[in-house]
């Protein structure tokens, strides 16, 4: 382990772009997969490791969409939710924004309440046992079509738990166009929830540009072709948008061809609001610091600008005030305790 390895592994953090179901570590899947044989994911951990590797963008959707397969009943969503805290409690992450896709659940005949109290039962056994704040980001399934985002427009706005904050748009972007979605997200967005779709993941600056004019984006997930258009770059960096950077997701669903031809550094420097997020992290056999070892390898930082990192990601959250005065000044502490 370098020493910076070992500063981000202690460095108090927070994620803002991590799935639910793609936070299952092979481990949860394992076990999900035991109790349900007839899947065809594998119950062997090793096993497991083979399935996750990805031709491609469409792959990766397939063997997502079968471990959504696996979350059958509340008592599943409920462990699948409080183990995913464990882990990240393992890596420092003190908050974290989990999208999660309640329609894949009720269409599978979960009722709508019974998964909001599992997923809320987790949530608050995790503050108070683990130290991890969760909240959630619901978000549609695009590929499931507008019924899946009538369902969640209506699970978020009529039965939006406390631990609720922000409303998504996942899935497939290549013909599947934001502008559809606008009405979903308006009503999401009168309910007090705020936007944060996933665009310019596999598509051009013109669907980030969709995201913020019809779906009033106040965060971008993934956002990874913006630096196509400088104007778009511009825009970011002025209103102050953040980007919910993923590098090893982007590499593992062929987004970006390499790391190195990752577009976090021209981000950077075009002065937009840049947070380090893992997507679905063991699914691409990664975790947080990991991707936060990444980023500081492709932007040349020591442990004062990983530092620096973890608070954009703070300031980019929808904590209230004093919870994000509470978590920057838990950077700053451990940051002056390890002399940077
Ligand atoms: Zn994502």
């Amino acid at each position: 382990m370098t020493d910076l390895t070992t500063f981000i592994a202690g460095l108090p953090k927070a994620e803002l772009h991590v799935h639910h179901v793609g936070s299952a570590s092979p481990r949860i899947v394992a076990e999900l997969a035991a109790r349900h044989p007839d899947s065809k994911v594998p119950a062997d951990p090793e096993a497991l490791a083979d399935y996750f590797v990805f031709r491609d963008f469409a792959h990766f959707i397939e063997v997502y969409l079968s471990v959504v397969d696996l979350i059958r009943d509340a008592d599943d969503v409920r462990l699948l939710t409080y183990e995913i805290a464990r882990d990240m409690a393992r890596q420092n992450i003190r908050y974290a924004e989990l999208t999660v896709t309640p329609y894949s659940s009720t269409r599978r005949g979960i009722p709508d309440v019974a998964f909001v109290e599992a997923i809320e039962d987790a949530r608050k056994a995790a503050e108070a046992e683990l130290g991890t704040v969760l909240r959630w980001c619901f978000d549609i399934p695009g590929e499931a079509g507008l019924n899946s985002a009538e369902e969640t427009a209506r699970i978020a706005c009529d039965l939006g738990p406390a631990g609720l904050v922000s409303f998504g748009l996942g899935g497939p972007e290549i013909g599947v166009p934001r502008p559809q979605f606008k009405p979903y997200f308006d009503r999401a967005i009168a309910a007090g929830l705020h936007s944060v779709p996933h665009a310019g993941e596999t598509t051009g600056p013109e669907t980030i540009w969709d995201a913020l004019t019809e779906l009033r984006a106040e965060r971008i997930g993934h956002g990874t072709s913006a630096t196509r258009d400088p104007k778009l770059l511009a825009h970011l960096a002025e209103h102050r948008i953040p980007l919910e950077v993923c590098p090893t997701s982007n590499i593992a669903t062929r987004a970006v061809a390499t790391l190195d031809e990752h577009p976090l550094r021209e981000m950077v420097e075009a002065g937009v609001l840049v947070t380090i997020n893992s997507d679905d992290p063991p699914m691409f056999g990664t975790d947080l610091n990991t991707e936060y070892a990444v980023a500081a390898r492709l932007l040349d930082l020591d442990a004062a600008g990983v530092a620096a990192l973890a608070k954009n990601a703070v300031e980019a959250s929808f904590l209230d005030p004093a919870g994000k005065a509470r978590l920057s000044a838990e950077i700053d502490a451990y940051t002056a305790a390890a002399g940077r």
